[in-house]
């Protein structure tokens, strides 16, 4: 039988983007010519994503720290307001928040799925009226590229009257599927009087990548216009009247029309825009969505085969019933303890064997920054979660025999 763990087989990271040649001469294609940012790829690719994803519209930026930032400020987000943000995400869920100038509450997660499910929502709701804050927005984590429960939470903004921003940074091109219906992550949901907004990011290690890029969808037309306004330094190219003219002359022409020079400013806003360069990329690897979703499963179906004879204590990622994931990570579940390794020396094992991994995430809760703000918090399905995790090598242009690689490393790794 051959050695599945030869020693002159490439290193394989744990995430990596696919670039084409036809990505290339798409960003080609921009450099030859007029515009570099804000030209049709930008707006092409805003179409394209609000198509995909079923909203009416999309919002191109600069990344999705910078999408999550524009979200909570369309929002009206602001100082002695909260958000409630599960403990297991990326920094910037909850820094973003901050920048608003409002509060986190975090949320404990499921140990097996890593998501926020109502009932810790509802906890973390609760911790943040006993500090005296106003709760105004869930976001939620589609963690891994799975949704956390969204009909549920959706139920609790309504009632609650909070708004929605989905962190989908790891979960472009999945659908949920709950109720029997077909809902694509970015559509929103309805009936979200405060406001329904998912966010994005297309860093080169998420599904599809712009270099760096990220985006808002939703189906508001108000909230949108805010949303791009705020994208673009608050600036409005028509005058409008309701709130006073910059410059009453400048406003308009003789034929009623804004001269060419007019803008005005209701608001500061950001410079938070994505480079047509950028644009580009991202629009070209659109196409390929459904290929690299595809890949992915077929790969993370052949770990769930190949993981198998190493339960109990290698498991695979926990699946949820109500989706339909495009998954981002393979966050495997590792006893470790039990294993008697530590999580140390299995990444460093796994390294010299050639095999990349990842640890998504340390709570944030636990972030110096966060424990000096709010002091220590009880999240113990965070922390659960945090201590078996390991995310392994998961990308379209992983080989079949890849996986085997790796199951074979984790076994001698762990052994
Ligand atoms: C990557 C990521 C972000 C931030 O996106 P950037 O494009 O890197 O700014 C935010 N939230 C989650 C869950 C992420 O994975």
């Amino acid at each position: 039988m051959a050695d599945p763990l030869p020693a002159e087989l490439p290193f394989l990271p744990y995430g990596r983007q696919s670039v084409e040649e036809e990505d290339i001469a798409a960003v080609a294609a921009v450099l030859r010519g007029d515009w570099l940012t804000q030209g049709p790829a930008v707006a092409g690719f805003e179409r394209a994503l609000a198509a995909r994803v079923g909203a009416a519209e999309a919002v191109a930026c600069a990344n999705g720290t910078a999408a999550l930032r524009l979200a909570y400020a369309a929002l009206g987000i602001g100082p002695g307001d909260a958000v409630v943000v599960p403990s297991n995400t990326f920094l910037a869920t909850a820094s973003a928040a901050r920048h608003a100038g409002a509060e986190v509450a975090f949320a404990d997660v499921d140990p097996d799925s890593g998501l926020m499910g109502v009932a810790e929502a509802e906890a973390a709701i609760a911790r943040a009226a006993k500090a005296g804050w106003r709760v105004r927005a869930l976001a939620p984590v589609h963690y891994a590229g799975q949704t956390a429960p969204m009909d549920g939470l959706a139920a609790l903004a309504r009632a609650e009257g909070l708004a929605l921003v989905e962190d989908a940074c790891h979960a472009i091109g999945t659908v949920d599927v709950s109720g029997g219906s077909e809902t694509p992550v970015g559509a929103g949901r309805a009936g979200v009087e405060a406001g329904s907004l998912t966010v994005f990011s297309f860093h080169p290690v998420k599904t599809i990548a712009a270099g760096e890029g990220g985006a808002v969808t939703g189906s508001d037309p108000a909230l949108m216009a805010r949303v791009r306004r705020l994208c673009n330094h608050g600036m409005m190219r028509e005058p409008h009247a309701g709130e006073g003219f910059a410059d009453p002359e400048a406003a308009l022409d003789a034929e009623g029309k804004p001269n060419p020079w007019y803008y005005e400013m209701a608001e500061p806003g950001f410079n938070h825009r994505l480079s047509d360069i950028h644009a580009a990329l991202v629009l070209s690897q659109l196409g390929r969505l459904d290929r690299f979703v595809g890949r992915r499963a077929r790969l993370m179906a052949l770990y769930a085969e190949r993981l198998a004879p190493l339960a109990p204590l290698v498991r695979p990622p926990a699946l949820v019933p109500w989706c339909r994931p495009a998954w981002h990570l393979c966050a495997a579940r590792i006893d470790f303890r039990t294993a008697g390794r530590t999580r140390s020396a299995v990444m460093a094992a796994l390294r010299a064997l050639g095999v990349g991994t990842q640890v998504h995430y340390i709570p944030v809760h636990r972030q110096p920054y966060w424990r000096r703000r709010t002091g220590d918090l009880a999240l113990p399905g965070a922390m659960a979660h945090y201590d078996r995790t390991l995310s392994l090598p998961l990308f379209p242009a992983m080989a079949d025999g890849d996986v085997d690689r790796v199951a074979a490393a984790l076994e001698r790794a762990l052994s």
